[in-house]
């Protein structure tokens, strides 16, 4: 539908990243509204082109109602090259906004956000796509209330023999990603059990209201983060969380990638599995004004 970039015009800055801004976009003809995230290929690092095309080729690829989607891709000679995605507009912005605006969420949200995604990373794993930086950023909310994964900047495609494990967000980044002579070697690693590490830090941290790996008022250096996530010792939950929701993060956060829950085991999970919703997300936020009463409605 989309035939030539010079039909959308900017609206407005939706975030910036790694070498990229994303766009409210306006296209005239539609009258429809998009985001438009921009690569541009000039950077100091003549290395950039791989990634960004290799996440042009899995937008192409991908299509489910739990990742967002890529309408249109468009490479241009302007500024040095830039490669332009167009994707659907997320109205609610990214899980990262919500969590600064309400701090913690409701294990009943927290359930229905843990769904979403597994089942995001179901039909990713199931395409062999990694994804590889599931984080709270990269979660992305609309106006129906619905989660959708973004950003493939990162992710690869398994057996594709192009991994460059060192990248993404080490806060998210499950142990044998920061320590990776724990997976070197093993003809079984795939990188699938990566990311439902990340879901495990996601879930807690919506419980939590803030980064769970590292102790509130502690200086976040790196070192003490890489220590922490491959010996720290079991996760601090807590007391006010239900026996599903501790069950559901210690499947995730087992920190030997072999014993952790799969997606499937996960999806099966009381905790997001036969969950008796007693509130709709609706009720369950009324009392917060902000990004999640209209991100919830649904
Ligand atoms: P990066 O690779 O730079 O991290 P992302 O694709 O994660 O790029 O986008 C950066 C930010 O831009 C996101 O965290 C989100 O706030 C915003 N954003 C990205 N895509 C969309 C979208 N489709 N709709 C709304 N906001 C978006
Ligand atoms: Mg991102």
């Amino acid at each position: 539908i989309i035939e030539n970039l010079s039909d959308l015009s900017k609206l407005a800055v939706l975030g910036h990243g790694n070498g990229g801004t994303v766009y409210k976009v306006h296209h005239q003809r539609s009258s429809s509204i998009y985001a438009l995230k921009v690569l541009r290929f000039n950077n100091q690092n003549n290395n950039a082109a791989a990634p960004m095309m290799r996440e042009a080729e899995i937008l192409k690829r991908v299509d489910s109602q739990f990742i967002v989607k890529c309408h249109a891709v468009f490479h241009t000679i302007s500024g040095g090259g830039e490669l332009c995605f167009v994707m659907e507009h997320m109205e609610g912005g990214s899980l990262y906004e919500a969590l600064r605006a309400h701090e913690r969420l409701s294990e009943d949200v927290i359930s229905r956000v843990a769904q979403c995604v597994l089942k995001g990373l179901q039909y990713l794993h199931g395409t062999k796509i990694v994804h590889g930086d599931i984080k709270p950023s990269n979660l992305l909310i609309n106006a129906k209330g619905e989660i959708k994964i973004a950003d493939f900047g990162v992710s690869w495609i398994v057996g594709s023999g192009n991994v460059e494990c060192c990248m993404g967000t080490c806060a998210y980044m499950s142990p044998e990603r920061v320590d990776p002579e724990r997976w070197d070697g093993d003809d079984n690693a795939d990188g699938f059990a990566g990311d439902v590490w990340s879901v495990g830090v996601v879930v807690l941290e919506c419980l939590v209201g803030h980064y769970p790996l590292i102790r509130m008022g502690e200086k976040p250096d790196w070192a003490a983060l890489i220590w922490g996530i491959c010996f720290g010792e079991r996760l601090e939950i807590p007391e006010s969380a239900s026996p599903e929701f501790r069950s559901f993060v210690r499947r995730c956060l087992e920190k030997d990638w072999r014993k952790r829950g799969s997606v499937e085991e996960l999806l099966q999970h009381p905790f997001v599995n036969n969950r008796s919703f007693t509130t709709s997300f609706a009720s369950a936020t009324s009392n917060n004004h902000g990004l999640l009463d209209f991100a919830f409605h649904a």
